[in-house]
């Protein structure tokens, strides 16, 4: 029953409180465990990490270390393949950057702007996958699509617009079968499915740690380790180093080689708390809360004539809509004053919102503590938008 979680959750979460938030699909509010471990990690337990030699450092040292492996576990590699990063964002910058082989690789209609614009950057040629009529990646149209010469297929295993989830392991399936690597972007699905790298058998797996109910400023790049050795540093300076000298440099083994400075220390911390926190709960009880939300939404939605829905009918905890002669914008902001907040915009998808057809469309979001509430909120709120543009 849709309301189970939230409401034993709610009311750990600060930012929710008294308010309908429907945009956790842009960034999840924190868990008061998560804000209590970041000011831990910040203030009695702070000292920086791989680099001092008294006691207060080298714990910080073996907690950073511990949460690398926790992020390992969580998803399903080894601690040596984990990379902390920025976020998904960052991640794919560095893959698009030292990913040994330069040459074609195959994106589909869906991604978001950051899983396209470091390709590009990066000078890749990009073949663009197309969609299913209810928006999900079109494997058997990627199947005809990839040859010998694409290196890499990237893909979003949960679309940040529709979500629509991939499957991750035909499209593996496929990428392997002409020699190429898969990367998934899984920002949109590590808070929604339970995900295992082994299983889905990808290359690479990005994630960002602010929609995973932790901090902003982190995030993961799990690589396969082969891969990672193969891979030239992506940024130069502190820690990521063998052995300095103005003649030569040499370089620390992967994950260290892709961690330059002095990392997100308290950040770390946060992330850490944030899988524990989730787990604790578990991923295919949160699955299941926001399967049943999103179906509840679309069958209300559906009833208001004005209304078109997008993507899949078992999308992952997050419905785009649009309403006839009323811009997204409009709708948030009518939305906004019935204090439920709601994402209108191109959702960093532009090539989506073309393939829709659309400038923007409206997008509600779920995260653990939204209940049934929520949804009847949306709906209320929707009401008086048609009435006032009615
Ligand atoms: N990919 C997807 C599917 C996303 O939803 C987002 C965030 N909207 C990103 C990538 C980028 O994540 P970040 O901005 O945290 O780097």
């Amino acid at each position: 029953e849709g309301g189970g979680l939230a409401r034993e959750l709610r009311d750990q979460f600060p930012g929710v409180r008294d308010w309908h938030y429907l945009d956790t699909a842009a960034t999840a509010q924190k868990p008061q465990v998560v804000l209590d471990a970041m000011m831990r990690a910040g203030g009695e337990d702070y000292a920086t990490v791989h680099r001092g030699v008294y006691a207060r450092s080298a714990n910080m040292t073996l907690a950073y270390e511990a949460a690398r492996r926790r992020v390992a576990e969580f998803i399903g590699g080894r601690e040596d393949e984990i990379v902390f990063v920025r976020g998904a964002t960052e991640a794919i910058n560095l893959v698009a950057h030292s990913f040994p082989r330069k040459g074609r690789i195959l994106l589909s209609q869906l991604e978001h702007h950051s899983n396209i614009v470091p390709w590009q950057l990066a000078g890749y040629e990009i073949d663009v996958c197309p969609l299913t009529p209810d928006g999900c990646i079109d494997l058997d149209a990627a199947e005809a699509m990839l040859t010998k010469d694409h290196v890499l297929v990237a893909f979003a295993h949960v679309s940040n617009v529709l979500g629509s989830v991939l499957d991750a392991k035909r499209a593996a399936a496929l990428a392997h079968k002409v020699g190429a690597k898969l990367l998934l972007d899984g920002c949109q699905a590590v808070p929604r499915l339970p995900v295992d790298v082994a299983e889905l058998d990808c290359d690479y797996y990005v994630f960002s740690g602010h929609k995973l109910y932790g901090p902003t400023g982190i995030g993961a790049l799990w690589g396969r380790k082969e891969l990672l050795d193969t891979m030239p540093p992506y940024q130069g300076g502190g820690s990521m180093i063998d052995r300095v000298t103005f003649e030569k440099t040499t370089y620390a083994p992967a994950p260290t080689r892709f961690e330059a400075g002095t990392p997100a220390i308290v950040e770390v911390m946060g992330l850490r708390a944030a899988i524990d926190y989730v787990e604790a709960i578990g991923l295919d009880a949160i699955h299941a809360h926001e399967a049943e939300l999103v179906r509840q939404t679309r069958e209300a939605l559906r009833s208001i004539n004005s209304i078109t829905l997008y993507g899949p009918e078992d999308a992952a905890g997050i419905v785009s809509f649009s309403m006839e002669g009323v811009h997204p914008h409009d709708i948030g902001t009518i939305l906004d004053e019935e204090g439920v907040a709601i994402r209108a915009g191109h959702h960093c998808a532009q090539p989506l919102m073309e393939h829709l057809g659309l400038p923007a469309t409206a997008r509600a979001s779920f995260g653990i503590y939204n209940d049934e509430s929520d949804v009847a909120a949306l709906v209320r709120g929707l009401e008086r938008v048609k009435r006032i543009f009615g």
